[in-house]
């Protein structure tokens, strides 16, 4: 069944882009399965990159049980940080504060939870 080439679903920089490809790939002896296994890897690495970025730390206070909020230390070791924490864990309700080495993928680790 030939199609009308005025037909296709593409605009003419799609098509363009395609050419462009298609050359590419005939001068570099690429396969079009070589192309769509890329392409389904890729989908793979974005689809876990935005679960993983949907991860919440959430840890409970250990005094009164509310979600505590953190903060990553950016100040260096040194005056003001003598310990070098990376981490800060902050109560608001009764003032639970604590310093640990925590870095965000440890904590996602101990303390991650999937959406909300
Ligand atoms: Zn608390």
């Amino acid at each position: 069944m030939t199609k009308n080439i005025e037909d296709l679903p593409f605009s003419a920089k799609e098509l363009q882009t395609f050419c462009t490809i298609s050359k590419y790939i005939e001068k570099h002896d690429i396969t079009y399965n070589m192309i769509v296994e890329f392409v389904e890897e890729r989908k793979k690495q974005i689809a876990e990159g935005i679960k993983e970025s949907s991860t919440k730390i959430i840890r409970k206070c250990p005094e009164c049980g509310k979600t505590l909020s953190y903060r990553v230390v950016t100040e260096p070791k040194g005056r003001g940080n003598l310990n070098g924490y990376t981490w800060n864990w902050a109560c608001f309700a009764c003032g639970f504060d604590e310093y640990t080495y925590e870095n965000v993928k440890s904590a996602l680790k101990k303390y991650g939870k999937q959406g909300e």
